[in-house]
């Protein structure tokens, strides 16, 4: 428990001088390893000597495995991927590592990104640090629950297409943001929905969010779809007093009694300390879901199309046509789940039908959206619960049916198909509180989560 400091007392102390670096990462990458045989968090850990760059004093920061690393396999939680080591970091990891990061290995996730509970993994499946017999979350869940299991300052580099931050942020009682799409570089990214897939962080604190997004943020010629916003630091000052919250009522039905009067308590809170809080309706919610399985799914068939033995991770023998090779490849490459996508994304996007599903889908996110704008512009934050359930125990998940499973992320899909800012922090036992702010709010929304975080 030495080194069991934040993040800003680890760089105070390199400025200092006072920690003697080679002791803390073989200490850190040796609890690591421990912590990794009982949960499987990972799916590689560096082994590349680490060197203490200031600004970040070789700060350990850990990377989704959906994010190439040009010295770690990336494989994105499949088996399709094995073997592939990218020639390049995505723009995130080289920002990292400029910064002075060490990149200590790839966390574990759902194949591709499809799951919410990280049991689609092709690498063993990650468990919750706080209770083994339940789910860390998904997709990004070795990112979370090595934040919540290491007694050490670090970031998680993590992911979220439809959720997958606030969900195993939730889950594993941690800080985690998903940033406006576009203002993180997507460059280096295997995509899951391409117009969904943002790359954000999970850390312990809020503070620590602030800095990691301080580094990642920031225009990137590499990618197509990344805004023209300058690279800059975003300094806390954390403060609830006189924000407006509103609290979608749509988001509190059918969730767990025990989350709600989490989320309840923390909402109260902050009106003690000066906020003000006003219910509110956003109708298009009930149709978030539906759309948002129709887009990532469709876009999910086209992105894994190239995956077929030919470029990147897992080769077959070459026998057969290409169609009886491709299938081979793919066949025993892909998990279930993923096939169980590409079918249903194919079928969508079939001629015929494109204007029937996604054309339709896009139709509604433009709907979700603008109940979003609406409520931000009387308003500075929505507040609502992360998740609507506590992590259930794998013994639950496996009973659950695929649209039983979708339906987990109800309350975190009509964000990400917005494209909006959003962050989870801890409110109670498993429980997150889930704030969500207008499109490049990202401080407002950091000061906001710091102010809750240091009243509660
Ligand atoms: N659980 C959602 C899905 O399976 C979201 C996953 C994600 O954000 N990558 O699509």
């Amino acid at each position: 428990m030495k080194y069991n400091i934040s993040v800003s007392e680890f760089l105070d102390q390199s400025k200092a001088g006072s920690i003697e670096y080679a002791d803390f990462i073989l200490s850190y990458l040796e609890d690591l390893k421990n912590v990794n045989k009982q949960l499987r968090l990972m799916q590689c850990i560096s082994k590349e000597e680490a060197r203490p760059n200031p600004f970040l004093f070789g700060l350990p920061v850990t990377v989704k495995d959906n994010i190439c690393t040009s010295d770690m396999q990336s494989s994105a939680g499949s088996k399709i991927l094995s073997g592939y080591v990218p020639p390049f970091d995505a723009t995130t990891v080289s920002r990292m590592r400029e910064a002075g990061a060490f990149i200590a290995g790839k966390t574990n996730q759902d194949e591709f990104g499809f799951g919410t509970f990280s049991t689609n993994s092709a690498y063993g499946i990650p468990k919750n640090p706080h209770d083994t017999a339940r789910s860390c979350g998904g997709s990004s869940g070795g990112a979370a629950a090595v934040v919540a299991a290491m007694p050490y300052p670090q970031i998680a580099l993590a992911e979220s297409t439809g959720g997958s931050i606030s969900c195993p942020a939730a889950f594993c009682n941690v800080v985690g943001l998903t940033p406006t799409y576009g203002l993180v570089s997507r460059y280096g990214l295997i995509d899951y929905a391409n117009s969904l897939d943002k790359i954000g962080l999970i850390a312990k604190q809020v503070s620590d969010i602030a800095l990691g997004l301080s580094i990642i943020a920031g225009n990137d010629h590499h990618d197509s779809t990344s805004l023209p916003v300058e690279r800059s630091r975003y300094s806390l000052q954390p403060d609830i007093k006189g924000i407006k919250i509103a609290v979608p009522k749509e988001y509190f039905e059918h969730i767990d009694k025990e989350v709600e009067k989490n989320v309840w308590d923390a909402i109260k809170k902050m009106e003690s300390n000066g906020a003000t809080y006003q219910e509110t309706s956003l109708p298009s919610t009930k149709y978030a879901l539906a759309s948002y399985y129709i887009i990532a799914t469709t876009e999910a068939s086209t992105n894994l199309s190239k995956l077929c033995g030919m470029r990147y991770g897992l080769h077959g023998t070459l026998e057969g046509n290409f169609n009886e090779y491709f299938t081979q490849v793919r066949t025993e490459g892909f998990g279930e789940e993923a096939k169980r996508r590409i079918i249903l994304g194919t079928f969508a996007r079939m001629s015929g039908y494109r204007e029937q599903y996604y054309m339709k889908a896009m139709r509604v996110r433009t709907l979700i959206t603008q109940d979003f704008k609406r409520v931000f512009a009387k308003h500075d934050v929505i507040a609502a619960p992360t998740m609507p359930v506590v992590p259930p125990k794998f013994t639950e998940i496996e009973k659950l049916t695929p649209l039983q499973n979708y339906q987990m992320d109800v309350l975190t899909v009509p964000p990400n198909l917005s494209g909006i800012p959003m962050i989870s922090v801890p409110c109670g036992h498993f429980a997150g509180l889930h704030l969500m702010a207008d499109h490049l709010q990202e401080s407002k929304l950091l000061n906001v989560a710091a102010g809750y975080e240091a009243v509660k």
